[in-house]
């Protein structure tokens, strides 16, 4: 996982002059991979190294053999072990979670990639594109205001998708590449991620309460001067820093949920048929939150997938929208727009529409209308864009 894609040079037959050089060059290309496979996961490694430390740090040194009282003992060992779990397994879930790829009916077919290889940024690339995306639940677009489409991966890109440069995949509802789980955080594992982020706080801040009083009878001499001493004292300052990193880390997400917002789009607002709307995806609070941790409130604190939906598509705030500009991406002429207009649902999603794809008749279109659509073919707005 997030190795990316080396050039591959082409293949030569064995007796071909440079065959060697090119076996050399793949040689050379798969040490790499290794090299750079191994890099990724140096922050998992330092992670769990600290980990295992402090486990030994809080259970062995602090609780055994420095806490005199054996009730404080029972009650810190029970809920450090509570908080040790919890944070092992929501990390293990955001790292070992593949991220979601969008599904098969936005993969551009086999005869429409032939012909974007044959004729490439032509007014037949955007035909192609555009009767890719007409059954399609998509209501972003580029900068430009064309289709989004992804010329790595062959694909129109859903709502909420970007390309992940280090994964080289179009990631769904992506939010960022997290080095710290070398994994791409996205909507097949958010959930996760935030709970990581709440679990690693409060197992952090809980070390720093319960080990304050040993932490000053240390620095004022009222304990011995054993081994202890060094990782108690050690103990503090590292759950200190790291509960002020992650609690600016987990007040940012959890502002980004309250808005319905991924990392991405809070830098860069999303932008619809009608034009950028930053709060595109809002919901309201409470809704915002069940669109990330589902309905059911027995899951909540638990890392197990509980997201409504496919990840394809998202429901939207956007009551209606403008005739004028329901088929206009914004900055865009709407010359164009009786030839498109049937393209795309005219109303927004208002909830969860993983049910879209499996439902043919959601989206059905009649010949007449396939017809009609050829004659916007050579509209401008279509052009393509490479996001990553
Ligand atoms: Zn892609
Ligand atoms: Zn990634």
């Amino acid at each position: 996982m997030g190795v990316g894609k080396m050039a591959a040079p082409a293949a030569a037959s064995s007796g071909a002059p440079g065959a060697s050089g090119s076996r050399g060059r793949l040689r050379g290309g798969g040490v790499r991979r290794r090299c750079q496979w191994l890099i990724y996961w140096v922050p998992v490694l330092f992670i769990c190294t600290i980990l295992a430390w402090s486990y030994y740090a809080y259970v062995a040194q602090l609780c055994l053999l420095t806490m005199a009282n054996i009730g404080e003992k029972v009650v810190c060992l029970l809920a450090y072990h509570l908080f040790f779990i919890m944070f092992l397994w929501s990390y293990w879930k955001t790292i070992f979670t593949l991220p979601m790829n969008p599904s098969k009916e936005f993969h551009l077919n086999y005869a429409d990639k032939e012909l974007l290889e044959r004729e490439p940024r032509s007014e037949t690339h955007q035909e192609v594109l555009r009767r890719a995306a007409r059954d399609l639940p998509i209501y972003t677009r580029t900068m430009s205001g064309a289709i989004r489409y992804c010329d790595r991966c062959q694909l129109v890109k859903p709502d909420r998708c970007h390309h992940c440069s280090v994964c080289d995949k179009c990631i769904l509802k992506m939010d960022h590449h997290c080095p710290w789980v070398n994994n791409c955080v996205g909507f097949s594992n958010y959930k996760f991620f935030l709970l990581f982020l709440a679990y690693s706080l409060l197992y952090c801040l809980f070390i720093v309460a319960t080990d304050l009083q040993y932490f000053i009878r240390f620095w004022t001499n009222g304990l011995p001067d054993t081994q202890a001493k060094f990782h108690i004292m050690f103990l503090f300052f590292a759950a200190a820093m790291f509960s002020v990193s992650l609690s600016s880390l987990f007040g940012y997400h959890c502002w980004l949920v309250s808005k319905n917002k991924s990392t991405l789009e809070a830098f860069r607002a999303p932008i619809f048929r009608h034009g950028t709307d930053k709060n595109g995806f809002s919901l309201g609070f409470s809704k915002n939150f069940r669109q990330v941790f589902g309905d059911e409130k027995k899951y909540w604190l638990l890392p197990v997938f509980t997201s409504p939906g496919d990840g394809c598509s998202f429901p939207t705030c956007l009551v209606s929208q403008d005739p004028e500009q329901a088929s206009t991406p914004a900055g865009i002429s709407s010359s164009g727009r009786n030839e498109n207009n049937h393209n795309f649902p005219a109303k927004p999603l208002r909830d969860s529409q993983s049910h879209l794809l499996t439902d043919p008749q959601s989206w059905t279109e009649t010949s007449a209308s396939i017809e009609k659509s050829k004659l916007g073919m050579s509209n401008p707005a279509l052009t393509i864009e490479n996001e990553t």
